[in-house]
């Protein structure tokens, strides 16, 4: 009973703001795979969904989900959080997520080929179905759609021709959907760092993505386990990835976000509130630790901004002095 009693108390504790000591309120937001974690990410205090993995609705069977199929299961993540806002990503396949139906071609690099949008532009039928069940839904929700693995400007313009394809369709159906909804990209491919100002005319939000883009800016396998040393977010070359894209996005006014597990992990809380974040999505568990940080720190302290220590030769000693080795 006390364990229980302990525990509903951390619980309510996760559902208050995370708010600095000198008054600065973070956005703290939860990545989930489906409904029922939308759940349990409501109950550690997710303030959102940052990053819903529509993938896992696709994965484990024999064909892909139908439109109504989707339109519920988005829904009842909407349903779940409440009101908050949900982010859909679309379909992120290829590379580490193989799903046997959709029979992607065998690749040398798969990790280098048809992953995420660029298979849904070769396959808009699939993925107009997935965007019209993400249209349905946002007439009821607050919902916002983003879009994985870009790595050029024409991905884009190509995806949004598409998504008013189905809202025109739509709107000659007389089905509801809101022309508001919210339009974003991860920044996962190192690419983009570099045309964030061009995104920002095309697009409402971003969202860094630390694992590929830690994967594709060292050239390490994310799941290979003989690199597996060398692969950290903790890189230099990635905190000052993470820095430029901080910084080129508030140039720019786009709004800018990380659903990346470098989000989540305590030892960044503090360094990334100094490079500027200030949207936090991660693995519900994660949520009420993260609060606790950022009401025990003060900003101004954290605001140096990121210098690499020249003194620092290794990722070993670089770890060590973050405290995360
Ligand atoms: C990422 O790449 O950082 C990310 C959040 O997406 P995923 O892990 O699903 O590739
Ligand atoms: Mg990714």
């Amino acid at each position: 009973e006390l364990e229980e009693a302990k525990r509903l108390k951390t619980l309510t504790k996760a559902k208050e703001p995370a708010v600095t000591k000198d008054g600065k309120t973070y956005q703290i937001l939860a990545n989930v795979s489906g409904p029922k974690e939308a759940i349990i990410s409501y109950d550690n205090g997710a303030e959102g969904v940052g990053l819903y993995r529509t993938e896992f609705l696709f994965m484990n069977r024999d064909e892909a989900p139908s439109e109504e199929e989707q339109y519920q299961a988005y829904k009842a993540v909407c349903e779940n959080m409440k009101g908050y806002p949900v982010t859909i990503r679309t379909l992120d396949v290829g590379g580490d997520k193989p799903i046997p139906y959709l029979d992607i071609p065998a690749e040398n690099n798969p990790f280098l080929g048809l992953r995420g949008i660029r298979y849904c532009l070769q396959n808009t039928e699939l993925f107009k179905t997935q965007l019209r069940a993400i249209c349905r839904v946002s007439a009821e929700y607050d919902l916002r759609v983003m879009y994985p693995m870009v790595g050029v400007i024409e991905e884009v313009l190509s995806a949004n021709e598409l998504l008013r394809e189905v809202q025109a369709d739509l709107n000659k159906e007389g089905i509801p959907f809101s022309n508001k909804m919210k339009v974003g990209v991860m920044i996962e491919v190192p690419s983009t760092i570099f045309f964030i100002p061009q995104l920002a005319l095309e697009l409402d939000f971003l969202s860094i993505g630390t694992n590929d883009l830690t994967q594709y800016l060292l050239a390490l396998d994310r799941d290979n386990n003989s690199v597996a040393k060398y692969h950290s977010p903790f890189h230099p070359a990635v905190l000052t990835a993470i820095q430029e894209i901080l910084i080129r996005s508030k140039e720019a006014g786009i709004e800018v976000s990380m659903c990346g597990e470098l989000a989540g992990n305590p030892k960044a809380t503090g360094l990334l509130i100094g490079l500027g974040l200030e949207k936090f999505s991660m693995n519900s568990p994660a949520i009420p630790k993260t609060k606790e940080i950022i009401r025990g720190m003060n900003v101004v302290d954290n605001q140096t901004g990121f210098q690499v220590d020249s003194s620092i030769r290794t990722l070993e000693e670089l770890k060590k002095s973050i405290g995360e080795g």
